[in-house]
């Protein structure tokens, strides 16, 4: 399945129908998919600091209720009640964290697809790191169900598993209209050890991927790799 290559023609098809839809049209589109996800990340980040809030209290709660309980002032049961309830607040946080992370993971990919647009598209099998992020054009027929291969080779060569941050589509991504459904994101720097394997790795086997730096010079945040073609396609946007 995975060596079955794309045509070059297929490709070419594929980067050059949303231009042919209208560049500006395409490029509004996107504008719209970066200024919703912005937002969208930004309540998120107010939402963090109040559930960052509650899991301090409810810890506080839990501490408290430890020594009424050693002195029999309340019972088990009670003290359980607050242990659930810390346990709730802080997956509430985590949701919410992860939530931001698929953010920022969308607006790094909406700006460098608008990037991508002004640049030449890359001929079959081509590496490029121009424009600030590793481009490689792979032509075997990437697609989800091969994650597993990736998955092994990680396992086997780093000890841990791969760090998938999001595969094919979250709820985030259907938010926002942004087609993910055959990509696969890995947390990993693309200039650290593990992710200049992986890359090395998804050559060799010629799946194509698009590696980010991160948004801001010297910051890791938004660093990943992105397993698959660019996101292109925009899917049921409101007009
Ligand atoms: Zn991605």
């Amino acid at each position: 399945m995975l060596r079955r290559p794309i045509t070059a023609m297929g490709f070419y098809l594929l980067l050059a129908l949303p231009v042919a839809a209208g560049a500006a049209d395409m490029s509004r589109l996107n504008a719209d998919v970066i200024r919703t996800a912005s937002e969208y990340r930004d309540q998120l980040i107010l939402q963090q600091k109040l559930e960052d809030l509650e899991v301090y209290r409810r810890q506080r709660e839990v501490d408290s209720r430890a020594g009424m309980l050693d002195k029999g002032y309340i019972s088990k049961s009670e003290f359980e009640q607050s242990k659930t309830a810390l346990a709730r607040a802080q997956a509430k946080l985590a949701d919410t964290q992860q939530r931001i992370r698929d953010a920022e993971t969308i607006i790094g990919e909406a700006e460098a697809r608008t990037k991508l647009a002004s640049l030449p598209p890359l001929p079959s099998g081509g590496y490029s790191e121009a424009g600030g992020f590793v481009r490689f054009n792979g032509t075997a027929a990437w697609s989800l169900s091969n994650a597993g291969q990736i998955e092994q080779f990680f396992a086997a060569r780093f000890g841990r598993p791969l760090p998938v941050s999001a595969r094919g589509e979250s709820e985030v991504h259907r938010q926002m209209h942004f087609d993910h459904r055959n990509a696969m994101d890995v947390a990993l720097h693309p200039d650290s050890p593990e992710g200049r394997a992986l890359m090395e790795y998804l050559r060799k086997e010629n799946i194509p991927f698009l590696a980010f730096r991160g948004r801001v010079a010297g910051s890791s945040t938004g660093a990943h790799i992105h397993i698959g073609n660019p996101s292109l396609r925009l899917t049921g946007v409101k007009r």
